[in-house]
């Protein structure tokens, strides 16, 4: 009997998101094609990098074969997570020299194979689907295979070393749906777009809620407003959006929210372009994820640059016009508050590193980001990210490298971005009194706890007591640091809030808090009144006693 082990280095692609507690697709389906082809389910270890780290990047005992997924070239920064790392796997390639190892997944393009390691740059499930029946191609896979793949590898959720607290990352489909590719993009190398039926993601997301899984998100995909278009009648480059099969999608995951089977539903990436291109379907698609995802969602949008000359030459999406106005049509969807929290808000994606980039793209890129604020349109976040041209694309061909001069201006104004524009946006989106459910204490230091949502880019909550590692609990804002929100456990409870937290209340003080202190435990919120005057209205309907 074949003995194999499917290892979780985690990933963070352009169009999929696996660093916990997001779980990708691809560990799922490697472990559903080793069942369908046989592989008895004790024969078949889950692993983590985090269990390999743990063990000096040794495994404990010998596979017929490890299917090791994912890791990162530059890694990004997740609290609470850490992406396995290019020379990490390279570590453990090394000092396990007799185990065979079959690498996949983006990183397989940029490590060197060895003796005992063999690359995989098609479709590593499919693979592991071969080679368990005694063959070793490298082919790509198809989608009933990962229909069937997927609700076989459902149960493989249940070894994560995070279980239950995940969220499953959820492919619809893969492969650019516009006419023309971005200069650095990956998904652009897929020869056709491949939609997954929507019946086949609903049995995936089905087994996984028999499995324990509650929080899904809609994210392997380049533009969730595209799901099952005809890739016809194209205006600007982009197919028309149809709005059947994404509705017939959304409602049967609403009736599953409904019956309280999924606790968070989120989505991922969407085309500026496909917005900007055809404002009438893609609102209508808009209105119905709107009132589908869990409160709080944000639709990244790969806008990449708002210099129009970098726009020509990478053959990006949108110049920043149409940019403004996807944007724009968003909030204007997706603004009103649910819960206190807007729906559904853009996130913003930039990048650096592109081809026609001067000492002026900053700028440009600071001014339209400074006019989204002050025309009051909100953007959940703004993501700046070094590019990294993948192996086939132009980008990679030409190797641009920015001058230092380019460099230095770039960190000057994604600094500025930081403090004059993400700041007073955060300040926006959460205002002091809205309440944020379920966020999880991820670390504890120096008499704080910091806590996330599990969901989608989800941010770090400041609670200033020490709770109890991987607990969850409602919590209301009550102020804003630079890239955080300072939180309370919701509600309020004034006659047992340590002094440091009472403190921390805006109108309360350091000389209050103390006065609270002596004067408590009061009988009533009235009693205390004369103590919280210059507490907003907004902090004060949280409180209790
Ligand atoms: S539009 Fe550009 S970034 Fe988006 S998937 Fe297509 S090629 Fe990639």
């Amino acid at each position: 009997m074949l003995s194999c082990c499917v290892l979780d280095c985690y990933v963070d692609e352009p169009a999929c998101f696996g660093v916990p507690p997001f779980v990708s697709p691809y560990p799922r389906y490697i472990y559903g094609a080793l069942s369908e082809a046989g592989v008895d389910e004790g024969h078949i270890h889950c692993l983590t990098i985090d269990s390999l780290r743990n063990g000096d990047y040794r495994f404990e005992r010998s596979y017929d074969m490890v299917f090791l997924v994912g890791g990162a070239v530059v890694p990004g920064r997740y609290r609470g997570s850490r992406i396995g790392t290019a020379a990490e796997i390279r570590r453990i390639a090394e000092r396990n020299p007799g185990q065979r190892i079959a690498i996949g997944g983006l990183i397989s393009y940029v490590l060197p194979g060895g003796d005992n390691v063999t690359l995989v740059r098609n479709d590593i499930e499919k693979y592991a689907r071969h080679f368990a029946g005694g063959g070793e191609e490298d082919e790509r896979r198809t989608a009933p295979e990962i229909a069937r793949w997927a609700v076989l590898g459902a149960g493989s959720v249940r070894a994560h070393p995070r279980f239950p607290d995940i969220i499953c990352e959820i492919e619809t489909s893969r492969g650019c749906p516009r006419r023309g590719h971005c200069s650095f993009c990956s998904e652009g190398l897929f020869e056709r777009v491949e939609f997954r039926e929507p019946e086949d993601v609903i049995a995936e997301i089905d087994a996984l809620i028999r499995a324990g899984v509650s929080r899904f998100r809609l994210g392997r995909q380049a533009d969730i407003l595209q799901y099952k278009s005809d890739c016809a009648g194209f205006t600007g480059g982009f197919p028309r959006p149809v709005p059947g099969p994404i509705g017939e999608l959304l409602s049967e995951l609403r009736a599953r929210k409904e019956r309280g089977l999924i606790s968070v539903l989120n989505i991922d990436n969407a085309n500026p372009g496909t917005i900007a291109a055809f404002p009438d379907e893609s609102s209508s698609i808009l209105k119905d994820l709107a009132a589908t995802v869990t409160p709080g969602d944000t639709m990244a949008l790969g806008i990449e640059s708002f210099d129009e000359e970098v726009v020509r030459r990478n053959n990006l999406k949108v110049f920043p016009r149409e940019a403004l106005r996807a944007i724009e049509i968003i909030n204007g969807i997706g603004g009103a508050r649910i819960d206190s929290i807007p729906s559904l808000l853009p996130g913003v994606n930039l990048l650096h590193g592109l081809d026609g980039e001067t000492v002026e793209t900053f700028e440009k890129n600071y001014r339209s980001l400074s006019e989204i604020l002050e025309r009051g349109l909100l953007v959940k976040r703004i993501n700046i990210r070094q590019v990294i041209p993948f192996p086939g694309t132009p980008a990679h061909a030409k190797k641009y490298a920015p001058s230092k001069s380019v460099e230095n201006r770039f960190t000057y104004y994604r600094d500025r971005i930081r403090s004059e524009i993400e700041h007073p946006m955060l300040v926006n989106i959460y205002p002091p009194g809205t309440i944020l459910r379920q966020g999880q204490v991820l670390e504890t230091q120096a008499g704080y706890s910091y806590a996330k949502q599990i969901a989608s880019y989800s941010i770090t909550l400041k609670i200033p007591m020490e709770l109890p590692l991987m607990s969850f609990h409602d919590v209301v804002i009550i102020s804003h640091r630079e890239r955080s929100l300072m939180a309370l456990p919701f509600p309020i409870n004034i006659n047992t809030l340590p002094q440091k937290a009472l403190e921390l209340i805006p109108g309360i003080g350091k000389k209050g808090a103390t006065d609270i202190i002596l004067r408590r435990p009061f009988a009533s919120l009235e009693q205390a009144s004369a103590y919280l005057n210059n507490v907003s209205i907004d902090i004060k309907r949280s409180m209790i006693v």
